[in-house]
């Protein structure tokens, strides 16, 4: 699990040229442990884009691959490639934390901005006032609380993420389902009060999310990010003026329903994301990911749409654009 940033090493720490950024506070095998033994390498480069997009879902709090990436070198990366701007999302206490103290520092790229929430799988745990390991976290209440203030801090553009998740909590575990329904819905209130759009997380929970969205009212600007219905569903999403942000995954070879679904709404509802490190688009797939890699999933989603790379990058843009309200304008 997280180890704090005091205690991370970082390979070179001392030796980077830019101000630095906090650490990463974790790694992706903390989360995967079974992905140990894959290949840890960083993928190549690949063609920039030929308009820029937004990474709008990543975790830069997440360490990953062979040679060690900072905060800079991931926007660095990005930039290259035409994925100029990214949101960086916080999705434990450690990474809330982690994103709001990136955010207010002075070492902050200003092409990045970021948004905070009590995960679904961490509203369970919250909820229990214990990690997976036994040590002991504050309760659910507190950590929303703690959320809905570093949410007023600098760079904040989104509550997020946010909604449940009956793959990794059991739905028929009451306490896990409880506490993710309440902390879904407390993040909905903030979403409002605080009139910030909200990224979904909805894993094996479509209809339920649904349900919560209709009986509270979604904030004006709900995205499904890394968005994982079918095209049923994605049309019930986009009927409701929800937003589809889709993930590498959906160059897959075994997520034909991810492209079917796209293609069932079209681009106008739709933006693109990596859910960094995870989902790291073919031919890539299992190695680490990060926004840089954004072109091989806009080629999909170009393709799968009919259209043309370009258009499909300055719709998405304008659209991301829409629902942030940030960044204002491509420079040149
Ligand atoms: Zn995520």
């Amino acid at each position: 699990m997280p180890s704090s940033p005091e205690t991370e090493s970082r390979p070179g720490a001392g030796s980077a040229p830019t101000p630095a950024a906090p650490p990463p506070v974790r790694s992706r095998e903390d989360i995967d442990p079974r992905g140990r033994s894959r290949d840890r390498s960083w993928p190549p480069q690949p063609e920039p884009l030929p308009f820029p997009v937004i990474d709008n879902h990543c975790h830069l709090d997440f360490a990953d691959g062979d040679q060690a990436l900072d905060v800079h070198d991931h926007v660095a990366r990005a930039a290259a490639v035409g994925v100029d701007a990214q949101i960086t999302i916080g999705s434990d206490v450690e990474a809330v934390r982690w994103t709001a103290e990136l955010l207010a520092s002075e070492s902050c790229p200003p092409s990045l901005r970021g948004g905070v929430a009590v995960h679904p799988n961490e509203a369970a745990l919250h909820a229990r006032g214990a990690d997976h390991e036994g040590n002991p976290l504050i309760g659910l209440d507190e950590a929303i609380s703690e959320v809905s203030t570093l949410l007023r801090g600098p760079g904040m553009v989104v509550v997020g993420e946010t909604g449940l998740d009956w793959f990794r909590t059991s739905r028929d575990d009451e306490v896990a389902r409880t506490a993710q329904i309440d902390a879904f819905r407390a993040h909905i209130a903030l979403a409002k009060e605080l009139g910030l759009p909200m990224q979904i997380h909805d894993r094996d929970a479509h209809r339920d999310v649904l349900d919560v969205l209709e009986a509270d009212g979604a904030p004006e600007r709900t995205v499904f990010h890394c968005f994982s219905g079918d095209a049923e569903f994605a049309r019930a999403c986009a009927d409701r003026g929800y937003y589809l942000s889709f993930a590498g995954n959906v160059t897959f070879k075994n997520a034909g329903y991810l492209r079917e679904a796209l293609a069932e709404v079209g681009l106008g509802q739709v933006m693109v994301e990596t859910d960094a490190p995870f989902l790291t688009p073919v031919p890539h797939r299992g190695r680490p990911n990060s926004s840089y890699l954004i072109p091989l999933t806009m080629a999909t989603i170009a393709d799968v749409t009919g259209t043309e790379l370009e258009q499909a990058c300055r719709t998405i843009r304008a659209t991301t654009q829409q629902v942030y309200g940030w960044p204002e304008a491509v420079a040149a």
